[in-house]
């Protein structure tokens, strides 16, 4: 496996004769990335890796500086899994001076208002790394279901010519998602959080029986603080998603309801 730094080693190195998978993650890589990979790596030729802590992407009171950063660890995993190209440029190399370009996909979704600005600076840095990559393929995980419909709307918008495929939520063994959030939480807060992919499953239980999946989620996430619970329509599939603060630390999670994620 070869880490490129700058947008001229990934033009030199990557062949785009070959078939590319592109896996963008912010790093600090647990199972659900793995999984991206695992895809990446039986669908393409040539695997491309990128890590890269988004500043565009982090609200306010979201802070950056404190974001896990495992770049080591992290390339010792890829490798394994088999992965050409670890790109991780310096944040000056994707923003350079001067920068004033944006896109902003107009979308009107719950995660969306919630967190004002963070699907522009998503949407920004993923059409940079598509035109730097030229993947035929990028993979995205379903946890973030409405990242992917954001990004679904921005290929279709744009004419990008590459496909966008969304893997299931990879979980832990008690149900919570995996996200490289969770090394935030306290063991006592962890505890707590796994009310929310329980009140997810108990929302689609509802669902199943003909009730209101949304008034059950709610009604079941006792004690956690949700920004929403609402239905997202992405790929094909409706899901249940809602996001949750456990002190200090917002994490969100969605299931499937109906149909299939493509
Ligand atoms: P992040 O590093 O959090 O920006 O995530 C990078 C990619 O991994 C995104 O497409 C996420 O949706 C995906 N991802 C994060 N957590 C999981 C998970 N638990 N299962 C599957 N995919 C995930």
């Amino acid at each position: 496996m070869k880490t490129l730094r700058t947008i001229g080693e990934v033009r030199e190195a990557i062949d785009p004769a070959k078939r590319i998978g592109l896996v963008p993650t912010m790093g600090a890589l647990h199972d659900g990335h793995l999984s991206l990979l695992r895809a990446a790596r039986a669908d393409c030729e040539v695997v491309v890796l990128s890590l890269f802590v988004n500043p565009a992407q982090f609200d306010l009171n979201e802070d950056l500086a404190r974001y896990p950063r495992t770049e080591e660890q992290d390339a010792r995993l890829a490798e394994r899994e088999g992965v050409d190209f670890l790109f991780a440029p310096e944040p000056g190399e994707l923003y350079p001076e001067g920068f004033a370009t944006w896109v902003d996909v107009e979308e009107t979704g719950a995660e969306g208002k919630a967190r004002p600005g963070h699907f522009r600076g998503v949407a920004t840095v993923c059409l940079k790394l598509f035109n730097i990559v030229r993947p035929h393929v990028a993979y995205f995980g379903q946890k973030d279901a409405q990242q992917a419909a954001v990004l679904r709307r921005l290929v279709r918008d744009l004419d990008l010519p590459l496909e966008l495929r969304v893997l299931p939520t990879v979980r832990d063994v008690d149900g919570l998602a995996l996200s490289s959030r969770n090394a935030y939480l306290s063991s006592e807060e962890r505890a707590r959080a796994l009310a929310l992919p329980r009140a997810l499953e108990a929302g689609k239980a509802a669902h199943a029986r003909g009730d209101d999946p949304v008034a059950v989620a709610q009604a079941a996430l006792n004690g956690l603080q949700p920004d929403y619970v609402e239905l997202v329509d992405v790929g094909g599939a409706t899901l249940l998603a809602s996001a949750a603060r456990i002190g200090a630390t917002r994490l969100i999670d969605n299931v499937v309801l109906e149909g299939e994620l493509r």
